[in-house]
């Protein structure tokens, strides 16, 4: 592909007077020195420079290098590389802070599938830059020399918070689908509106998605979910028409309420934020287990956390405020919901604190919080959730006459019921003696 050199360049804001600074930690540096006193031209490259001309906290930035050196020659100057992709001309070598950077030789698109590039390596910084998705992403910055590459109009549309392709948009997408999402993600986090023609671009790229595969698809979706606000990029998915095309089972149904509680669920916990997305995406009669189990098979989730996020999906929020006041038929859905998994409770509580934190009129935070701080105290009381948590087991029954069978399952749940009517009952005698009332009557049956 040719140098495209985007159309506004010609106009940049920036003048040679406000030539940008960007502090590049040494170790940094001193890769890039390594690399330069053998004589190959090295820059730092994409989100790094991006995010420090952006002035984002510097803390956790990663800084990408991009180098003439082939992986053959990082290697050879490197004593520890790990090889990370060099068939697309990555090697992780590790700076003399210990943390792994990516050192990738300059290199252009020769062939592309829509999924993914088969890429050669180039000659010059310029052929790498215009490979490269967004003019935000596309710029280089050279520490030693204090010169910023930025052939496509990056610092000017990031100061005017525009996403826009590198080149021809269409062409862009056509080549690798998956910018579609990176670039809705993108635009989401750093609050960027798109540019028309990079927008018209993508909507037109969306039903292409279907070619991706679902573990790059399910990346995107984490990052997404793991920023402060998911709910511009989803926003934007939504609009685009590609939360439908990669998550079909949500149909319409995204309000956008159901994304601020999204945003307001810990940023740290994505796997909550994506059950809270399907929750509310899903129309409850469409959350058959079935549906549920196929959609999270597909996303690639583990067992584990397809029984975490399905146990909520499929159950729905619950009454949560309907059993403020009522102690017993509150105990009876926490015991159904700690049934339905081990994190359940905690996980619809935490939705139902987003919900009224999203949309305090009309669920209110402090009966969320009421609701939360009953069954606190009933878990911290000991009232029991399940039969296993009774003062009494089926052997006791059995050693006091019971038949083993369906009839101690039946005695023990109606001891949990009493125990939810009045938890002063559990305790071994007390309960011993209401299974000895029973007793008759259960052999009259
Ligand atoms: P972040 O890591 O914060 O998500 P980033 O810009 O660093 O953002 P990476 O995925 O780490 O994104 O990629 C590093 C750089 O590589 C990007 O800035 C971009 O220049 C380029 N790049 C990554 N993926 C693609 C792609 N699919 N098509 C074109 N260029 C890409
Ligand atoms: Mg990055």
């Amino acid at each position: 592909m040719k140098v495209q050199r985007n159309r506004r360049r010609g106009r940049s804001e920036h003048a040679a007077g406000s030539k940008p600074q960007i502090q590049v930690p040494d170790p940094v540096r001193e890769l890039i020195r390594k690399l330069e006193d053998e004589g190959f031209e090295t820059w730092t490259v994409g989100g790094g420079v991006r995010d420090a001309l952006r002035g984002s906290p510097s803390d956790g930035r990663e800084w990408d290098l991009a180098t003439r050196a082939t992986p053959r020659q990082v290697r050879r100057l490197f004593k520890r590389t790990v090889p990370l992709g060099v068939e697309y001309g990555t090697v992780g070598v590790f700076g003399s802070d210990r943390r792994l950077y990516e050192v990738t030789t300059f290199r252009h698109d020769v062939v592309t599938y829509g999924r993914k590039a088969k890429v050669a390596f180039a000659d010059t910084l310029d052929e790498d830059l215009a490979r490269r998705d967004f003019t935000v992403n596309a710029m280089a910055w050279h520490p030693r020399h204090g010169e910023l590459r930025d052939l496509h109009g990056g610092r000017d549309d990031l100061d005017n918070r525009v996403l826009r392709a590198v080149g021809s948009p269409r062409e862009r997408f056509r080549e690798d689908y998956l910018r579609v999402l990176r670039g809705l993600r993108f635009a989401g986090a750093l609050d960027m509106t798109i540019d028309p023609a990079t927008w018209e671009g993508m909507v037109e790229a969306v039903p292409g998605l279907s070619v991706l595969s679902m573990e790059r698809v399910r990346e995107e979706l984490e990052k997404v979910l793991s920023g402060p606000h998911p709910s511009r990029a989803l926003e934007l998915y939504h609009r685009s028409g590609a939360l439908q095309q990669i998550l079909p089972e949500l149909g319409e149904g995204v309000s956008p309420e159901a994304m601020a509680t999204v945003d307001h669920l810990d940023q740290d916990d994505w796997l909550l934020r994506v059950t809270a997305l399907l929750l509310f995406g899903m129309r409850t009669g469409d959350a058959t287990p079935g549906r549920v189990a196929d959609l999270l098979s597909r996303l690639r989730f583990s067992n584990a956390d397809a029984e975490r996020i399905g146990a909520v999906v499929r159950g729905g929020l619950g009454p949560a405020e309907g059993i403020a006041d009522d102690p017993v038929a509150r105990r009876r859905w926490v015991a159904r919901m700690t049934r339905a998994g081990a994190c359940t409770v905690e996980d619809i509580l935490r939705i139902w604190e987003a919900v009224a934190q999203a949309a305090p009129t009309r669920t209110h935070p402090a009966a969320v919080a009421r609701l939360a701080a009953d069954i606190q105290r009933d878990h911290a009381a000991g009232i029991p959730a399940k039969v296993g948590d009774l003062a009494v087991a089926g052997r006791d029954l059995v050693a006091q006459g019971w038949l083993p069978g369906p009839g101690i399952g039946a005695a023990l749940r109606s001891l949990l019921e009493a125990v939810w009517e009045d938890p002063a009952l559990n305790n071994r005698a007390t309960l011993l003696e209401r299974v000895a009332a029973l007793k008759p009557a259960r052999l009259e049956e």
